[in-house]
């Protein structure tokens, strides 16, 4: 993807905050962090999202994620992590190549949470037939 940024940063063609990098992904700090430590795992090949990206790569990127979220814990004293990862405008995806987020969070730093919905007993059963449909 030749213009895509987060392509060129995993690549090394533009400078960023490295904190690992292997082969296939590169970790990043993320410059506008929920808190001190916040990284991004990019890898060095370009998907758009969940949809595309080959099952292999999101496999090691995920496997990244587990070690920097170990790394970060112990550097930071963060409280605890949320890995994040968001597909589509609607999700909040607002860069195009896909990343995970570890976000390090502080007990009550009420950075972000999400609403929930109720629903019925009915409302359950259908929407698992319509996700199942067709399996
Ligand atoms: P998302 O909203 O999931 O697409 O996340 C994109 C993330 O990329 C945001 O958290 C941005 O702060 C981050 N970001 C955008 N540009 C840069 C950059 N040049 N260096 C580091 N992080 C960036
Ligand atoms: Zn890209």
């Amino acid at each position: 993807m030749g213009n895509c940024f987060f392509c060129k940063m995993a690549n090394g063609e533009i400078p960023t905050n490295t904190v690992y990098e292997d082969d296939d992904v590169r970790v990043i700090l993320d410059i506008n962090p929920v808190n001190p430590g916040h990284c991004l795992v990019i890898p060095k090949t370009h998907a758009a999202n969940i949809y595309e990206i080959e099952p292999e790569i999101l496999s090691k990127a995920m496997a990244v994620a587990q070690k920097i979220a170990v790394k970060v814990k112990k550097a930071t004293g963060c409280d605890g992590i949320n890995i994040l990862q968001n597909n589509e405008e609607a999700a909040g995806q607002t860069v195009f190549h896909f990343h995970i987020h570890v976000i390090p969070r502080k007990k009550d730093d009420k950075a972000f949470t999400y609403k929930t919905i109720s629903m019925t007993d009915e409302e359950f059963i259908n929407i698992k037939n319509i996700i199942t449909e067709g399996d």
